[in-house]
């Protein structure tokens, strides 16, 4: 008897994830969006059960892994698929978005994403909840009925499946403690994630750190404290012995980082407010590069910062303050897991991690004595355990994502001057059972969902 398969990966190393497994030479085969079956081997086992429709590849040489998974990603500036696509062409095949307080109220998210490129979660924004709330102005507090608004708010989103909160304390000086532990506390009741863009990213990030910590103690929350690397600057290493005893208290914190020692946001945010060059340690605008609007591919000086502060808040700039050695310590660190920060506003400019990060990852730990086995695992099976999902791992059932790539040929091309090159090496993605994208080319049709909870 004979069965259907609509897709058959060929002779690859497969690296399953499942927990304790070496990564063994196989053939995956695929039917009705699902891994049919691993069958171990280098020989076409397969092709008894082949049939005439049956796209079968043969990727003898290649690593065939779960679809990366992005912990840390933004979709949600009206950037059409550029985000997706370029995610998509380095492995990732699901994605949780709306991250540092940005993410939009559920229905808003799922109307805009009805077909994506990859698997898509969401988060909600407290900035966004705060604005629904009328609290149009960051640096003050919310007033009890205004925190009553964003908790039914957000207690809806929840109900329609957001994954959880996003906090950006840092663009929001205004949010309380309390005020985000009511919100934490809705989450809590869905068993969510809460994931947090830190208050602050200079001296005080110890401090910024255990606010989370104690967040998730005091609110019982799940917590996902974001690109630690580019907001702990010179203290990573404490940060990172604060969060894990938090963990060995046994509290629910993990975090994550990108392998970039240079962080992106727009000029006209709180990050930018007076005395950010003497919290940096005397790195002032020169350490800041415009990368869209007028003073594009340009470092700033006192003058430039100011116009284009003034003029053009909402553009991008690249602020080139962390230390290399540092990121990618913290990158290496046994529970960091990756995410990409990845956003596009459409106005040209972008970081070199939105197009480079997952093959960049893979490069530094490797580098830092990660076997491929351990490296994948925080692309994948970790990210997937933290949030929760069916996602991460190759097994008979499982969804279909995978990401096949040549591991002698895979390597970031993105670089600060053209943040949109991809990657080469990635032989092929496949997103839900279909072939998303082949030797760089992409799919006539995306073949992701947006995902609920
Ligand atoms: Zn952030």
């Amino acid at each position: 008897m004979s069965e259907h398969y609509d897709l058959v990966l060929a002779g690859g190393l497969v690296f399953t994830m499942r927990d304790g497994e070496e990564p063994f030479f196989a053939t995956v085969t695929i039917a009705d969006g699902r891994v049919r079956g691993i069958i171990p081997g280098t020989e076409s086992v397969w092709d008894s059960n082949r049939s005439s429709e049956t796209a079968v590849y043969d990727v003898r040489g290649m690593y065939v892994t779960p679809g990366f998974i992005d912990i840390h990603a933004h979709d949600e500036f009206g950037d059409g698929d550029i985000v997706e696509q370029a995610l998509l062409r380095q492995g990732v095949t699901t994605a949780l978005a709306g991250n540092c307080g940005s993410g939009p109220l559920f229905p808003e998210s799922e109307a805009a994403h009805a077909n994506p490129w990859i698997n898509l979660y969401y988060l909600v924004g407290n900035r966004v909840l705060r604005r629904a709330a009328s609290q149009n102005d960051r640096y003050s507090p919310c007033s009890g009925e205004q925190r009553r608004v964003m908790c039914d708010l957000l207690g809806e989103s929840m109900r329609l499946g957001a994954m959880g909160l996003s906090l950006g304390l840092e663009y929001e000086p205004g949010a309380s403690f309390g005020e985000i532990c009511d919100l934490a506390r809705i989450v809590a009741k869905f068993d969510g994630l809460v994931s947090v863009h830190t208050r602050f990213d200079d001296y005080r990030c110890v401090d910024a750190v255990r606010e989370v910590i104690a967040l998730s103690r005091d609110c019982g929350v799940r917590v996902e404290i974001s690109h630690l690397g580019s907001m702990t600057m010179s203290h990573t290493d404490e940060c990172a012995d604060a969060i894990d005893s938090a963990k060995s208290e046994g509290l629910p914190v993990s975090f994550d980082c990108y392998p970039y020692d240079a962080f992106c946001t727009n000029i006209g945010s709180a990050v930018f407010d007076d005395g950010f060059a003497e919290r940096w340690r005397g790195k002032g605008p020169e350490y800041l590069e415009a990368v869209s609007g007028r003073f594009a591919g340009k470092r700033l000086n006192w003058k430039t910062f100011t116009e284009m502060r003034r003029e053009e808040p909402d553009g991008t700039v690249i602020a080139y303050i962390m230390d290399q050695e540092e990121v990618e310590r913290c990158v290496a660190h046994p529970d960091c897991v990756i995410g990409s920060d990845s956003y596009y506003q459409g106005d040209g400019g972008a970081h070199p991690r939105l197009s480079g990060t997952f093959p960049r990852a893979l490069k530094v730990l490797r580098k830092r004595g990660y076997g491929w086995n351990g490296a994948i695992k925080k692309l994948t099976s970790m990210p997937a355990d933290i949030l929760r999902i069916d996602a991460g791992r190759l097994d008979a059932g499982a969804i279909a994502d995978i990401a096949v790539f040549d591991p002698e040929k895979f390597t970031d091309r993105a670089t600060y001057e053209d943040p949109f090159l991809p990657p080469d090496g990635m032989r092929m993605v496949i997103t839900r059972g279909r072939a998303a994208l082949e030797d760089g080319v992409l799919s006539d049709a995306p073949s992701g969902k947006l995902r609920k909870k």
